[in-house]
């Protein structure tokens, strides 16, 4: 099978991903189940294809997907939700809006049909995001959506499950418009207790949307993915750590959450589909513009790519990408024999230090005077390169940088290595500390510095 998780380079005009619950595993299903989760999965994919193709926005693509799911008795949601351990339903769901980051949810929930439906009109008519229990069912009724009686739900006759998670259903959406939607609804796990209240009505780890990254929904073990916020994580991720979202989900489902615990769908805003699980099998479907259209009910590796993603193979973060880009200017500056150009990185403040061959110097005047003294001219001060930068982080607003910098003149090639301090101002990044050191030649009769 082709590795199938991600699309073409082409972003599509919409795309959108579902899953159907992660869990067993699928090859040790008897046919009739198989074949009502693949059905259940196609049918519901097959609608959210032609609302997209029509037009319809995220938001409606997601609560209409989800409540087919949650109609079908194939699925942990709606008419098929696993019962708690005192024969109940209580039914949880959650949606969210990338365009706004508007959310609803509802948890424990126990006559609403759809409750992905009233997750929407918690975040449409209420100044709330999550109502539970008793409070959200007096919701439904005053909110008039249609209730069912307890008979409605047919997970224990139908589907007796010893699986201890599988079936929750969950929608991710990017619309023509560019927006981008998610959605998740669940019984819960087999046998909770009463009141149990796990991942997916909880917005940042079972649901999350933003239109400036991705949309996620996840399934398995709810308590992990509010211990590690998983599906906000996948947008963090993005978002701060500039991972591309195949890494993102990858590192996660590799690294954060243990074997076994469960799935991910995610959708960037770029229309990329990923789909991992850690768990024997996950039902899942992806379809987009590009005329893609699949259901499985298993991916090959879990859905994870054959490379192996760490998070050393990141992309560089935002502040590693300007403050290259602060040095490269800075060398281009020197290399047309401008000193006072070269200083302006530099923090200029009587507090910076700039300490070269072991003589310290303090101050931006300071250092200026050094540097024009040692380098009167554009002869002199030849030609520079900086190389093998290596950043560390030091908390959200400083960073060190490791060098080594070269610098031709008169056939005199001389090298050495630098430590910088960098902090960011207002202004932007500014090096507020300065280490340089010189290698010592070998038959020079250059002094050594340090
Ligand atoms: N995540 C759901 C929960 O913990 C269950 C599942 O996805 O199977 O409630």
């Amino acid at each position: 099978m082709p590795h199938l998780t991600s699309s073409g380079d082409e972003k599509p005009n919409w795309a959108i991903v579902i899953h159907g619950g992660a869990g067993s595993d699928p090859t040790k299903w008897n046919e009739d189940k198989t074949k009502i989760r693949e059905a259940g999965l196609r049918r519901a994919l097959a609608a959210g294809r032609d609302a997209l193709a029509n037009g319809r926005n995220a938001l409606d693509t997601v609560e209409l997907v989800i409540r087919i799911l949650e109609d079908d008795a194939a699925f942990n949601a709606g008419r098929g939700a696993v019962l708690t351990k005192e024969g109940q339903v209580e039914l949880d769901a959650s949606i969210m809006d990338g365009k706004t980051r508007a959310c609803g949810a509802v948890a424990g929930v126990t006559a609403t049909r759809n409750p992905i439906n009233l997750a929407r009109l918690v975040m449409t008519e209420t100044p709330h995001v999550l109502l539970a229990g008793k409070g959200a069912n007096q919701f439904a009724e005053q909110q008039k959506v249609p209730l069912v009686a307890p008979d409605y739900f047919l997970s224990k006759a139908r589907f007796p499950e010893s699986e201890p998670h599988f079936g929750t259903v969950g929608c991710a959406v990017l619309d023509s418009d560019g927006n981008l939607a998610a959605g998740t609804s669940t019984g819960g796990t087999a046998k909770k207790l009463p009141g149990r209240v796990g991942d997916s009505p909880i917005v940042g780890a079972g649901t999350y949307a933003a239109n400036d990254t991705c949309a996620v929904s996840g399934t398995g073990v709810g308590e992990e993915y509010i211990r590690n916020s998983i599906a906000y994580d996948v947008a963090a991720r993005m978002r701060y750590a500039n991972e591309s979202i195949e890494d993102a989900v990858t590192i996660i489902m590799q690294q954060t959450l243990q074997a076994g615990v469960g799935g991910i769908i995610a959708l960037s805003k770029d229309g990329k589909i990923v789909m991992q699980h850690n768990t024997p099998g996950m039902s899942c479907g992806a379809a987009d513009s590009s005329g893609k259209f699949e259901t499985h009910l298993a991916l090959k590796d879990g859905g994870s790519p054959q490379r192996r993603v760490t998070t050393d193979a990141r992309k560089p973060s935002k502040a590693e990408t300007e403050i290259t880009e602060l040095l490269l200017q800075q060398v281009k500056d020197w290399n047309q024999g401008d000193i006072d150009a070269f200083m302006e990185p530099y923090w200029n403040s009587e507090q910076l230090t700039f300490s070269s061959g072991g003589k310290v110097t303090r101050g931006h005047a300071k250092t200026l005077l050094g540097y024009k003294e040692r380098y009167p001219d554009a002869k002199t001060m030849g030609t520079l390169a900086f190389e093998g930068l290596e950043f560390q982080a030091l908390g959200n607003d400083a960073m060190q940088v490791l060098g080594i910098w070269k610098l031709a003149r008169d056939n005199q090639p001389m090298t050495g290595r630098f430590t910088l301090v960098l902090r960011q101002f207002p202004e932007g990044w500014r090096i507020i500390h300065d280490h340089t050191s010189k290698t010592p030649e070998k038959n020079s009769d250059d002094t050594v510095q340090q």
